[in-house]
């Protein structure tokens, strides 16, 4: 199957049917496609990403004056197609040897796997043997469709976890989050919202030469053995990033005329197994991958760490990382990002775009979690991204705190000896970051409004928050300390707790700095 020509993408239009289609048809006008319909939620991510990694390899604008014109117009799809097609002979899935895309050029012999391998939460051998996959359901994918098993394959490229010796990492590290900007209007295409993330040729080169400097799999791969090299920034084609391929893979067997195990689709085709082998490509250097927010530590020369999915999931504690930058731990929002904060925002009107940010948690080479989250995101003048970097710490450094105290008081309820306790809490966590968000982000699109220099907010925005801060522990401690069952409730284990996080919440620095904030009258007296 080419993945150019063929209908392969599975979509929903405007009218609300689904089907299957070719990358070019994103630009169909009339009864628009207007979202992707992957069957895995890490799908959709990778979906969207080999779409826009299509774009910017093959349409990216000259300009930006070049994108407002076809984020007004969408692209004819004549146009469109005439561009993909050129990289049709790169994106052929099947071929017995040579190119086959995202597969290793010369990959004759390797360890043969089992196709499930493809997918991140397929548990290792290790997992295997001692039957500690119990949250995946490894006999469920024992044959993949075209179009699934090369959704796989760029998925499993693109946040290739640690597999074992050799067996490298994604160019990003292992299961990097993505960050992708969406609009908000409900009628928005599929072609607008990948539009959204693709940059102009002043801020990614386009290449003149398609070859395997841009797509890796067009010559023999860069080896990482011991006689190998590392493959950096100065190495290759910029773009190369779009289509990381750090993992030595060739799909082998397959069947005939059966169904999908993932989308239920019946096919000619479909994969069972692969091969693979360790030493591919190894991504090393300062990348910056422009979908990924990354940490900065310049001070000690550190390179560029992207940033993950993590224990406990995305929420309004990561906002300035992702959705602009957070000077006390040098997270910055991907380089998509920062051109809609500094430039390509002020097309558009408050609240009119989001920031969609997903990716795995990873221990190691397995898969905890898949998470993904929306966030707000502005178009601010210099002054007012002082302002919200400075604001947004403020708000969000005693929540920080008061999270702490609120889970090990909950901990002083619930047991006896809570020092002795190892117990997971990190429910409690959940609960008050849940309860608290609507609040904050309300008052961030406040903050985000206000012009001029930098300074304290007004003090109404820190007393609403102190306020939230107090109303949301007190239910959140509650919550959880009326649950305990019937036995171990010591009434007045609990109200010594409770009386302690009220010691500890108002004796919080942060806190008792919030508060002075947001009673400026009591300073100056
Ligand atoms: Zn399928």
């Amino acid at each position: 199957m080419n993945l150019i020509t063929s209908a392969w993408i599975p979509v929903i239009y405007q009218d609300g049917t689904k089907g299957l289609i070719a990358p070019w048809k994103i630009a169909e006008r009339e009864n628009p496609v207007i979202e992707i319909n992957a069957p895995r939620a890490d799908f959709q991510g990778g979906l969207y990403q080999f779409l826009i990694g299509l774009l910017q390899t093959s349409f990216a604008p000259e300009d930006e004056d070049q994108w407002l014109e076809y984020w007004e117009e969408t692209a004819s799809i004549n146009e469109l197609k005439e561009s993909f097609e050129k990289l049709a002979f790169a994106f052929e899935l099947d071929n017995s040897e040579g190119v086959a895309f995202l597969q290793d050029y010369d990959l004759p012999e390797g360890e043969s796997k089992h196709i499930s391998a493809l997918l991140i939460e397929a548990p290792g051998a290790n997992a295997l043997k001692n039957n500690s996959d119990h949250f995946v359901k490894r006999d469920l994918a024992n044959q993949l469709c075209s179009g699934c098993a090369a959704t796989a394959l760029f998925t499993l490229q693109a946040n290739a976890p640690a597999g074992g010796v050799g067996h490298r990492v994604g160019l990003r590290g292992g299961g990097p989050l993505t960050t992708l900007l969406l609009p908000e209007n409900k009628k928005a295409t599929l072609w607008q919202k990948l539009w959204l993330n693709v940059l102009n040729q002043e801020e990614m080169e386009s290449a003149e030469i398609m070859d395997a400097r841009v797509l890796p799999w067009l010559s023999k791969t860069r080896l990482s053995d011991k006689s190998g090299v590392i493959t950096t920034p100065e190495t290759v084609h910029p773009l190369q990033q779009y289509w990381g391929m750090p993992r030595r893979i060739r799909l082998t067997t397959k069947v005939e005329n059966e169904s999908c195990d993932l989308c239920g689709n019946h096919s000619k085709h479909l994969y069972t197994e692969f091969i693979t082998k360790n030493y591919g490509v190894n991504y090393d250097g300062a990348w910056e991958h422009p979908l990924t927010p990354y940490r900065f530590d310049i001070k000690n020369k550190e390179l560029p760490l992207s940033l993950k999915g993590q224990q406990g999931g995305l929420g309004y504690r990561h906002w300035l990382g992702m959705a602009l930058q957070d000077s006390e731990n040098g997270d910055k929002a991907a380089r998509i990002v920062q051109l809609y904060n500094e430039e390509r925002g002020s097309n558009f009107e408050m609240d009119s775009a989001s920031l969609w940010c997903f990716g795995y948690d990873m221990d190691n080479m397995k898969a905890r979690c898949w998470y993904e989250s929306h966030f707000p995101v502005f178009y601010l003048d210099e002054k007012q991204k002082n302002n919200l970097m400075g604001w947004g710490a403020e708000f969000i450094n005693p929540a920080r705190e008061v999270v702490k105290t609120l889970r090990s008081q909950v901990k002083e309820a619930w047991f006896r000896r809570p020092k002795d306790v190892k117990g997971d809490m990190s429910h409690i966590d959940m609960q008050f970051w849940q309860a608290t968000e609507t609040d904050f982000y309300k008052i961030l699109q406040q903050l985000a409004m206000l012009s001029g220099d930098a300074g304290m907010a007004p003090a109404e925005f820190y007393q609403t928050w102190l306020k939230c801060l107090e109303k949301q522990t007190r239910l959140v401690f509650e919550t959880a300390t009326l649950e305990s069952t019937p036995e171990d409730l010591d009434l007045k284990r609990i109200i010594a707790a409770q009386n302690d996080l009220w010691k500890k919440f108002y004796g919080n620095k942060a806190i008792k700095t919030l508060k002075l904030r947001a009673t400026p009258e009591e300073k100056e007296t």
